[in-house]
């Protein structure tokens, strides 16, 4: 069910299977959207609407290979491009 979310985010398999990048991302996000575990990234999908736009995700890994969607806002897309 996604009754009520207002965020998605989009984490490029490389980044989300690397454990380094996983770790890196569960330490940069301030309400824990991003949670390392043994077989690479989970999305903590209950913490997703708690995401404060920060950006601090985006500059993990390449530009682009992590995207936040704001879903309210017609899925505007915060991204890094460079
Ligand atoms: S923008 Fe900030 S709060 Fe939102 S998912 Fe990325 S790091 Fe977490």
């Amino acid at each position: 069910m996604n009754d009520g979310l207002f965020i998605e985010v989009d984490v490029d398999a490389s980044v989300a299977g690397d454990p380094a990048l996983a770790a890196k991302l569960a330490e940069v996000c301030p309400v824990d959207i991003f949670k390392a575990g043994a077989s690479g990234l989970e999305i903590v999908e209950k913490n997703l609407d708690e995401c404060t736009l920060c950006e601090l995700c985006l500059a993990v890994g390449k530009p682009g290979q992590v995207k936040v969607r704001k879903l309210y806002d017609g899925g505007a897309l915060l991204e890094r491009h460079a």
